[in-house]
Order: structure tokens, then sequence, then C-alpha cells
């Protein structure tokens, strides 16, 4: 079904790929699964926020703006990704980062600095809560700064995970795949909220698993809500008259562990696991959650030989060497 265009500025590389898993299906005796390699979108090591800043940029750039303005934890992988979308199109960055400088950067920090971003440390705000305030100085010192969200989550960016529909159908139809589950993970609404607008455009029948990897991601209104809502309004954006309830939203909160960013043992397993098994790097905060997640519905029987399972990899894989002590099982 057509929809309403919005500027767009390529940044990645697209269609990313999309593997078999054979070595880790046979391990797990459960369903076939795949992977969409969106750890390889190529944008400053790559990610699925490439996906939505093709849109935001786009959006930047329409605007005439001149900087980029965006925050969230100190490993954030969607502030470096910014970062690099900056640098690639000659805008300035502003990161707002939870916690405070370390004696020395690491991972995506130190991605982060390589690209030029500019950071400002905020403590215990670590979901962009400082946005405004740091937007605010940088109009009144003559810039003009485009605001992308917390994760790029709202209408413009996930139309990015919109078109990744439309990227994953045309491959599925070469592939002759008939993929039962879409299993990633989900934290701050945007790519669920896009995949499932996609999938009714699309005609895509998988679906959709998000595994929540933080608790209370969106403030107020309880996560499912709030990605319930977002799909909606990015329906609305496009001029589809498609609307969602939350009824309809799997979303599994139950692999929380110690909260975000706490590597305990699901994803050290999941992590070590599809390392040793594919030759593929998880990431300690969202992947290696959401494939924990996935061994545990498959372990739990709830997915069987019986499915076909694409696990979607959004990337995340710098923030490992920042935590090599928690990856190494004693
Ligand atoms: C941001 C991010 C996610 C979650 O995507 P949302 O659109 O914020 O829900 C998943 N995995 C990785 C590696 C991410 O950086």
């Amino acid at each position: 079904m057509p929809y309403k265009p919005l500027p767009r500025h390529s940044l990645g590389f697209f269609p990313t790929p999309l593997v078999p898993l054979p070595r880790l299906t046979e391990r797990l005796g459960g369903p076939a699964l795949f992977m969409k390699r969106d750890d390889l979108t190529g944008l400053g090591l790559g990610g699925n926020k490439t996906r939505k800043l093709e849109f935001l940029v786009g959006e930047a750039l329409a605007q005439g703006c001149d900087t980029l303005v965006t925050g969230g934890a100190a490993q954030s992988n969607h502030c470096r990704q910014t970062a690099a979308a900056a640098a690639a199109c000659g805008l300035a960055c502003h990161l707002v980062l939870g916690g405070a400088a370390p004696a020395v950067p690491e991972g995506n920090l130190l991605l982060d600095q390589l690209f030029g971003a500019v950071i400002h440390w905020t403590g215990e705000f670590r979901k962009g809560e400082k946005i405004p305030e740091i937007a605010e100085s940088l109009r009144s010192a003559g810039r003009k700064p485009y605001v992308v969200p917390y994760g790029g989550s709202n209408t413009t960016g996930a139309v990015g995970f919109v078109e990744a529909v439309r990227e994953l159908t045309a491959q599925l139809t070469q592939v002759g795949e008939a993929i039962t589950h879409i299993v990633f993970a989900s934290s701050s609404g945007g790519t669920h909220a896009g995949l499932m607008v996609g999938r009714r455009l699309f005609g895509l029948e998988s679906e959709l698993v998000g595994i929540g990897i933080d608790k209370g991601a969106s403030g107020d209104v309880p996560f499912a809500e709030h990605i319930v809502q977002l799909a909606n309004a990015t329906a609305e954006r496009l001029g589809v008259r498609d609307r969602f309830s939350a009824a309809e939203l799997i979303l599994h909160e139950e692999y929380l562990g110690d909260g975000y960013g706490v590597v305990g043992e699901l994803e050290r397993r999941a992590i070590g696991l599809v390392a040793r098994t594919e030759g593929i790097l998880l990431d300690p905060v969202y992947t290696g959650r959401a494939m924990g997640g996935l061994i545990d519905l498959i372990e739990r029987g709830e997915l069987t030989r019986g499915h076909a399972v694409l696990f979607w990899h959004t990337g995340g894989t710098p923030a490992l060497f920042p935590y090599a002590r928690d990856l190494i099982s004693s």
C-alpha cells in the first residue's frame, strides 16, 4: 500500500543480510532459526538506529538544521550512530549522557569522541531528560539544533522500521521461507512500533515478539501501551488507516534480570552460545538479553520445530569491550 513519502538521507548499506543459523538451530533442537543482520548496517559499526536516523537526519537536513542533539546511557548505541551520522553529514553533534566522564572512554563512548561529538554528562539522567535544556542553550548561542528523541523513537524514526519490513518481505520471497515469528530486543519502542505498522502495510504474516530489555522504558505509560501509541501515531503520520491495540502486542518483560545493562547468566550464555556455534557476536545489553529470551522460549517449548524464527540482530557489539569482566564466566 502506498503512503506519504518522508525525506530520507542515505546513511547505511541496505538490505542488510538475512542468514540462516544452522548450527544454533541444531544445538537448540527447536525451530529453524534465521538472523537479520542489522548489526551490519555499516554506519559507525552499525545497528538498528541507522534505519531511524535515515529519516531523522532527512528531516533535520530538510529543516536546515546544523546540529543533532540526542541523549542516552554512556554506552548508548543510538548516540554513537547519531554521532557518526552527524559527522557523515557535516553537522555538529551534542550528546546528553547519563553518568560521569570516565578516566578513559571505552566502547561506544570512545567512538562518540572519535566522531567529534560534544558530550554533556548528566548523572542519574540516562534517558535524555536534559536534551531540551541543551537544545535551548544551543539555540541561544545561535545554532539550529535538531532534537533526535531518546532512542530515535518518534514517528519519524519508526518509519525506518516500516521500511525495514518492505526490505524483509522482498528478501523472504527470494529465500522462500515462511517465518512464523520475529524476535527482537525492545527498549524505546521505535523498532517494535515501526515493525507493527510495516507488518500490516506489507502483509507480513510473522508474529512480532518483542523482548523488553529495560524496565519502564517510557516513563508514566506502561511500555506496551507506549509502543501501541507510537504505532498508531506512525500510521497516522503516513496517512494509512490501520490502527493497533495492546491486545495484539507480544512483549516479554520477564527477562529484565537485575535491570538495564546488568549482564547475568541469561546474557552470558546466549552471547557465548551464538559466538561459538555461529561465529556471530551479540551485545551485552540488548541482543544478548533478547537471544537469552528466545532460547528460554525454545527450551520451555513455546517455540518448536514446527516454527521458523527470525532473530532481528539490532546491533550493539561495540559495548562488548567495556563489559569484558562480566562476559568471561569465572
Ligand atoms: C536501541 C537498541 C534496541 C532497541 O530498539 P528500540 O527501537 O529502542 O526499542 C535494540 N538493540 C540495540 C542494540 C539497540 O541499540
